[in-house]
């Protein structure tokens, strides 16, 4: 009886254990732009997901990874959009992983970079949802290598700062001590754009020489990728044109984009017509409406003020180039 009895509770219970082993939190980066520079793991996490959570930056072709049953929640931010709250986002983090789900929250870049990963993973923490973060190519260096700038170079810059050029409370001042980035090799400004002049300014009163070298890296890494060319002093009094998203990269570094520049974002295959057939795509739950856009997936075409390419890139789904090349 007893023996029977150890039997008949062993179901549910390895049904809960299997259950248990599937709530996780994957933080995870998408990279820049380029959907081939998503990692390994990251693919792999993506093709395991039942709930992806994913931002404005994020590549929408990295969606295709997702199985077929997976639920695709937008929920980037957007200057000037209504947009959900981060508490919010962690509500349906958390709401998602206690219902047993392999959550994954996509986020442009690295998640650790300027990311808000950290908070996520602190709120994940004192929930006891158990987490793991799959770093990503980050833009701060992933842009500048695409415009054919090293970050750091032998007699050039022994180091590089990653930092933001964005002030939610309206004073630059407060959060970045512009200063102290004088003895840096070379700057890299993130969400800086709207704030390029006031930057430039402070970084020169930093004691930055006004003639060092500027980039601005927009769309980096995309089929829309342009680098404008600048200095310290003429950003300060007269900044160029710059759409977001776009890094700055600041320092004498730039100037070996004269030499390096490799990429033509023109060049951008169409990798769709290039492979023959390596992989059928899989088969989707829910039929691409017209247009070929999935239910909950971002338009082809980019929420604008982001990534938005006049002729967006048209690329095979990773899944089939992750499943060839991998
Ligand atoms: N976690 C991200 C950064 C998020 S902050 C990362 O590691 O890349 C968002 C900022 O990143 C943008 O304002 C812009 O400065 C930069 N950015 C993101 N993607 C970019 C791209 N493809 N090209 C240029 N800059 C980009």
């Amino acid at each position: 009886m007893r023996d029977r009895a150890c039997v008949e509770s062993r179901e549910p219970l390895l049904e809960e254990a299997q259950m248990a082993k599937r709530r996780m939190v994957y933080l995870v980066g998408a990279g820049p732009g380029d959907p081939e520079l998503l990692t390994v793991k990251a693919a792999r996490v993506l093709a395991d997901a039942d709930v992806v959570f994913y931002d404005a930056l994020v590549c929408a072709e990295l969606l295709e990874l997702a199985p077929p049953h997976a639920e695709l929640c937008y929920v980037g931010k957007e200057a000037g959009k209504p947009c959900p709250s981060q508490d919010d986002i962690n509500a349906r983090i958390l709401a998602a992983a206690l219902r047993q789900n392999a959550v994954v929250r996509l986020k442009g870049g690295d998640p650790f970079v300027f990311g808000r990963g950290g908070e996520e993973a602190l709120f994940l923490k004192k929930h006891s949802i158990p987490f793991e973060i799959v770093p990503g190519v980050s833009s701060s260096i992933a842009a500048a290598a695409y415009a054919g700038i090293p970050v750091t170079h032998r007699n050039v810059a022994c180091s590089f700062a990653v930092v933001t050029g964005h002030e939610a409370s309206g004073k630059l001042a407060t959060q970045v001590d512009w200063a102290s980035l004088r003895g840096v090799g070379t700057v890299v400004v993130l969400m800086g754009v709207q704030r390029r002049a006031e930057i430039a300014a402070e970084l020169i009163a930093g004691g930055r020489r006004a003639d060092e070298p500027v980039a601005f890296v927009e769309n980096g890494t995309t089929a829309a990728q342009r680098t404008v060319r600048s200095t310290l002093q003429q950003v300060a009094e007269a900044p160029p044109d710059i759409a977001s998203p776009a890094v700055m990269v600041v320092g004498d570094v730039v100037a070996l984009a004269d030499q390096l520049a490799w990429f033509t974002p023109e060049a951008v295959p169409d990798r769709a017509a290039d492979r023959p057939s390596p992989m059928p795509r899989p088969a989707r739950a829910t039929p691409a409406p017209p247009g070929g856009e999935r239910p909950g997936a971002p338009p082809h075409r980019p929420p604008s003020g982001t990534r938005a390419p006049a002729e967006p890139p048209r690329r095979a789904p990773l899944a089939a180039s992750a499943a060839t090349r991998l």
